[in-house]
């Protein structure tokens, strides 16, 4: 694997760009081929959606690319750790991210998505994601919104990111993106990010079958047509190769399925660190083994586990922040409290299940030079896209659970 410029004496440097007036103030070597990489999420999106929605401009890209029949993701199925994994290539328990809420002993911190302050905490974040890797090897990076793009992770930011803003309009993002496509090449990022959270939501508000999810895929589809047919107008379309993907499915929750904790336990006496649709439970007393009992006792439409004999294929327990006892509600139940369903009604829709349900599947698309053309694979776990997106910036890759040849046939030859 050749490493660009940062290895380069100055002087072979000087030597190469004066005869042939080559852009000097560029970081990329001239003779790298490696096309631009944009890593585009849609939140939510169960790979049925292509089939079941209307999405022309997806569709198009599936006809001139790669098409998984759906992506495995991590457990819990939940949009941080999922994220996470895919620019990591780590499981929860070597990525840190184990929850959307988590609790760590040693830092004496608790982490959410809405905790600014965490959520740029780069103690938080342990491996080392892909904008990192680029940045160490002296190539640009640009997340337009990522799960951990706003933490100096190893030290560092990326060289553009912005603060997530979940009200930004979805044109403003792909706008960014074709802005740093059009910058002098000495500034523009070979590897960007977009994401679009509005089928999540919609997809929890109303439930993955409802017409507010099919507006929301609709839109975000049109999204993607306006980002193509921008990148045509700059002429760029050749140069960038575009991985859409999502993080997790969704699958339909009911009111008459409800698992209401304080029934079964005494709350007072636990601390519930995340609560569905796994519930991650840490004793305030100590009496874990008494907690464990009254629950097991009562395990109906879930599983409880202590945290020692959570299954090894969810790659889960062998990190500090995963607490002493995991319950995992069967799909389709949410855990909850009495006081809480009176207040509000379930019904919906949720992701954070097993990631054996194939409701809880996510999507997978890869389009550009680098990739074959109306090709449709088999599933593949997530865990594999960081070592692919490494392969395609021509980057070292750091120490991570995937592997490349897991994904090998879907590049061109
Ligand atoms: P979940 O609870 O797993 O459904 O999380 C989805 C939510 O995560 C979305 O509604 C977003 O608002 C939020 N989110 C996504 N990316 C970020 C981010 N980079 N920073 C903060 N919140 C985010
Ligand atoms: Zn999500
Ligand atoms: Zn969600």
């Amino acid at each position: 694997m050749w490493n660009r410029l940062r290895l380069r004496p100055l002087l072979i440097a000087v030597m190469v760009c004066l005869p042939i007036l080559y852009s000097c103030g560029s970081d990329k070597s001239p003779d790298s081929e490696a096309p631009k990489l944009l890593l585009v999420s849609i939140d939510g999106f169960h790979p049925d959606y292509v089939d079941q929605y209307e999405t022309p401009h997806i569709d198009r890209l599936a006809e001139t690319g790669v098409l998984a029949d759906y992506m495995i993701p991590v457990f819990p199925t939940k949009t941080f750790p999922n994220h996470y994994t895919i620019v990591t290539g780590l499981y929860p328990e070597n990525s840190g991210l184990i929850a959307n809420n988590m609790y760590d002993a040693e830092m004496d911190a608790y982490y959410s998505l809405g905790n600014r302050e965490a959520v740029r905490n780069a103690q938080w974040y342990e491996g080392g994601p892909i904008w990192v890797t680029a940045e160490k090897q002296g190539i640009k990076t640009a997340p337009m919104f990522w799960p951990g793009s706003e933490a100096p992770i190893g030290g560092d930011f990326s060289t553009h990111f912005h603060t997530y803003d979940e009200d930004l309009p979805y044109s403003a993002r792909v706008d960014s993106v074709v802005y740093w496509m059009t910058m002098p090449s000495e500034l523009s990022p070979d590897f960007m990010t977009l994401y679009f959270s509005k089928v999540d939501t919609y997809g929890h508000w109303y439930g993955p079958d409802s017409d507010s999810t099919a507006a929301a895929v609709r839109e975000v589809d049109e999204q993607i047509g306006y980002l193509i047919s921008e990148l045509d107008r700059i002429g760029q379309k050749g140069n960038l190769n575009i991985m859409i993907v999502s993080d997790h499915g969704m699958a339909e929750v009911y009111d008459e399925r409800v698992i209401l904790l304080d029934q079964i336990i005494d709350l007072e006496r636990v601390d519930v660190v995340d609560w569905n649709p796994v519930a991650m439970i840490q004793s305030k007393d100590g009496e874990i083994d008494e907690i464990y009992q009254m629950l097991k006792a009562d395990e109906k439409n879930f599983t409880v586990y202590k945290k020692e004999d959570l299954p090894e294929r969810f790659r889960l327990k062998n990190h500090h922040r995963v607490p002493e006892i995991i319950l995992i509600a069967d799909l389709g139940y949410s855990i909850t409290t009495s006081d809480r369903f009176k207040q509000s009604s379930i019904s919906g829709g949720a992701h954070g299940y097993d990631n054996r349900y194939s409701e809880m599947q996510s999507f997978f698309l890869a389009t550009g030079p680098s990739f074959k053309k109306n090709f449709q694979i088999e599933g593949f776990q997530n865990i594999h896209l960081y070592e692919l997106m490494t392969h395609l910036l021509d980057l070292e890759p750091a120490p991570n659970d995937g592997r490349l040849d897991s994904l090998f046939h879907i590049l061109k030859e």
